[in-house]
């Protein structure tokens, strides 16, 4: 059966490599990161997502700038806000928690942060350094993905790669990204006319689709290493994408939901944190 890999402990390495690399910034004179989480709104699961953002953030040793605003807050006062933290040399990362309320414009609301300070990766001027290979924040999701496979030591040079999803979010950096470490990249979506077949070419099946139990054994290659990047809450708990059980028994490497992908999101985004305040900090931004 397949080696399982640990994304909790894997996380737990990122965070304490990003602790240390704070305490170094600041032991070498510079500002502790800021990172300011903005929550509009009581949407319950989204404000237990900003909580556990907020908890690591303060635990790696970085400051929480959190900001709350009332889920009827007009967009011109949203804009501001994100105005005011793009301009404040304190905050080195903004995180607008989506999604928005319904009469909030979020596109119009993200591109008010710039792309230095964009932890999430998700903003237009990310994508499109991404989309060219530049330097830039990536998104925290896939980089968690990538993160998982160097840990353990997957190769992805030639490697052929499946991507099942095309989201903004996960599915589609996640192709470039594998294809910036050269990987041969396949995506796959809604309108895939055999998926189990293109799917039985992948020597990293990468699984983001969100549909419960979309991959089943018959759609793995023998020892291929399969990420499930899917999340569902239902009776017993949470599940992914993949038939794990099954899945199981023919890959070589597999990813258990939960415990795979989903602790490493907060990771990166610490580490995504850090890096914009060390680019901030050498550049003299603040
Ligand atoms: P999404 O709904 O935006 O995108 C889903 C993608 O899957 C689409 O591109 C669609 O074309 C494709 N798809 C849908 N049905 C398909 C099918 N039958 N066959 C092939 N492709 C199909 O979702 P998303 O935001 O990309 O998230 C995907 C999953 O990942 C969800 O379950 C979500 O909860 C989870 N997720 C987890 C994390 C994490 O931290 N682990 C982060 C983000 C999203």
């Amino acid at each position: 059966t397949a080696e399982i890999i640990d994304g909790r402990a894997v996380a737990q390495q990122v965070r304490e490599e990003v602790a240390k690399g704070v305490a170094e910034l600041v032991a070498a004179g510079g500002t502790a990161p800021g990172l300011a989480t903005v929550l509009i709104g009581d949407d319950p699961a989204s404000e237990v997502y900003v909580r556990s953002k907020r908890r690591a953030c303060v635990a790696a040793g970085m400051v929480d700038l959190h900001r709350h605003l009332p889920g009827d807050v007009p967009q011109h006062e949203a804009a501001a806000l994100l105005d005011e933290l793009a301009a404040d040399p304190a905050v080195s990362g903004i995180l607008l928690q989506l999604p928005t309320p319904g009469h909030l414009d979020a596109e119009a609301l993200l591109t008010r942060i710039p792309a230095e300070k964009d932890v999430d990766g998700l903003t237009t001027a990310n994508a499109g350094l991404l989309a060219q290979g530049r330097p830039g924040l990536r998104p925290c999701t896939p980089s968690g993905v990538i993160e998982l496979l160097d840990r353990h030591g997957v190769p992805l040079s030639g490697a052929h790669a499946v991507v099942i999803g095309r989201s903004v979010l996960v599915g589609k950096p996640m192709a470039q990204l594998l294809l910036e470490r050269n990987a041969t990249v396949t995506i796959c979506h809604s309108r895939t006319r055999d998926l189990a077949a293109e799917c039985r070419r992948a020597d990293v099946l990468v699984v983001a689709a969100g549909i419960p139990s979309l991959v089943g054994a018959d759609a793995v290659k023998p020892g291929a290493t399969v990420i499930d990047v899917g999340i569902h809450r239902g009776e017993h708990g949470l599940t992914g994408d993949v038939q794990y059980d099954a899945v199981a028994e023919v890959a070589g490497t597999i990813t258990p939901v939960p415990g795979g992908v989903g602790p490493m999101t907060i990771a990166m985004l610490l580490a995504n944190t850090l890096t914009a305040a060390r680019v901030q900090q050498s550049t003299g931004r603040r």
